[in-house]
């Protein structure tokens, strides 16, 4: 089945905030719309997406807009019936189903949008609907807070239309055509009843809200900062080596010459091992020791460089990506300081982030101790992850 999904982008939605259309407000970092967009993107059954935009930003779209070729942008049009008809224009022949989404509503799941291409493939036109949970009065006609209620509707059969309203693509386009010929509405799903076809209510989400009032921006704002707190993660790791004569002195994977090295199975890296420690933890993958036995030959003289690689790569099995990393390395002699980049850059390719997103610094312990002798080498570090999914 093919799944055409069209976003409604067109209005101008200026009341929200000075100057800017409201879609490109943004929520936690990203716009509203680069969120609404990335909904569709990342589901796996649509195939398309029709994002129509007000003519100045569809004449020249943001950079990354252009970069997945199954988003195309047209132009909006004066009412958001206008848009839709326009992106309709534009749309894949061979789609069966296409979705309608106010990109207002940024917070939509991807279950909803299942839910309505499900409903739509076997039932003709679906609108995503939750129901009404205040007792909802119709007014007399007037102005102001003298009016007189004339009627209480009976509220179990009450449901707020949300969006994505979802249909095969002949019935869209009827409802389309309707609308061509005049007849105004103010959603797709109201021009298909008027063309004869039944619409189907599917279960929408209570956080799915259209963020329409300065308060639905605060509220929303305020839901971005909650939720990136929830599904960021930390983690520290710690490690010390012996310094012995004969061997390489490896520190974040780069080899800094000195007349000692660290003593242990791998290479003993203790900027690795301990930047490792601290990335297993903030996922809560346990810890080096587990993944990489100091017991198995495989581990012997391995470059642990390449263990912080597959420990990278075991976080983002488990659903979390590295934002950054801090450690700090502490050692008599030699100076690090001429190494620092290149142990940045070392690092920040096996973690996947760019080389500002990694920090290393160098301490003595004073010549106290067996460090400050001369006779060990350690490393704290702390790692920030974030939930991919
Ligand atoms: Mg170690």
């Amino acid at each position: 089945m093919r799944v055409t999904a069209i976003l409604a982008a067109g209005g101008a939605g200026r009341r929200l905030g000075a100057g800017v259309p409201k879609q490109l407000l943004e929520l936690g970092g990203v716009s509203i719309l680069e969120r609404s967009v990335a909904a569709f993107t990342a589901h796996p059954r649509i195939s398309e997406i029709i994002l129509a935009l007000p003519a100045d930003i569809a004449a020249a779209p943001p950079e990354w807009l252009r970069q997945d070729p199954r988003v195309h942008v047209v132009p909006g049009g004066p009412r958001r019936q206008d848009s839709v008809a326009n992106a309709f224009d534009a749309i894949d022949q061979a789609a069966d189903v296409v979705l309608v989404h106010d990109a207002a509503r940024p917070f939509v799941s991807g279950d909803v949008i299942s839910r309505a291409i499900d409903a739509a493939s076997e039932h003709g036109a679906a609108v995503v609907a939750v129901p009404a949970t205040d007792t909802v009065k119709r007014a007399a006609p007037g102005d102001g807070d003298a009016r007189r209620i004339v009627e209480t509707l009976p509220r179990a059969d009450i449901f707020l239309a949300q969006t994505p309203q979802a249909f095969r693509r002949e019935v869209l386009g009827a409802a389309i055509a309707l609308g061509r010929s005049g007849v105004e509405a103010t959603d797709e799903a109201a021009l298909a009843e008027q063309a004869g076809h039944p619409v189907r209510i599917v279960q929408g989400d209570a956080h799915n809200v259209k963020i329409t009032t300065p308060e639905d921006l605060e509220s929303a704002r305020t839901r971005m900062a909650s939720r990136t707190v929830s599904a960021t993660r930390v983690g520290t790791g710690y490690d010390l080596h012996r310094l012995v004569n004969g061997r390489p002195l490896v520190l974040g994977g780069i080899t800094v010459p000195f007349q000692r090295g660290a003593l242990g199975h791998s290479d003993a890296d203790v900027i690795c091992h301990a930047v490792t420690d601290a990335v297993l933890g903030a996922a809560g993958l346990g810890d080096i020791g587990r993944h990489f036995p100091d017991t198995d030959p495989r581990w012997k003289d391995a470059s642990s460089l390449g263990l912080l690689r597959d420990a990278v790569q075991l976080a983002h099995d488990a659903g979390y990506r590295v934002v950054n990393v801090d450690a700090c390395v502490i050692l008599e002699q030699p100076k690090i300081a001429p190494f620092i980049e290149r142990i940045r850059a070392s690092l920040a390719e096996a973690l996947r982030v760019p080389a500002d997103f990694v920090s290393v610094k160098g301490k003595t312990n004073e010549g106290v101790d067996a460090i400050g002798h001369g006779d060990a080498v350690a490393a704290h570090a702390v790692a920030l992850l974030e939930q991919t999914r």
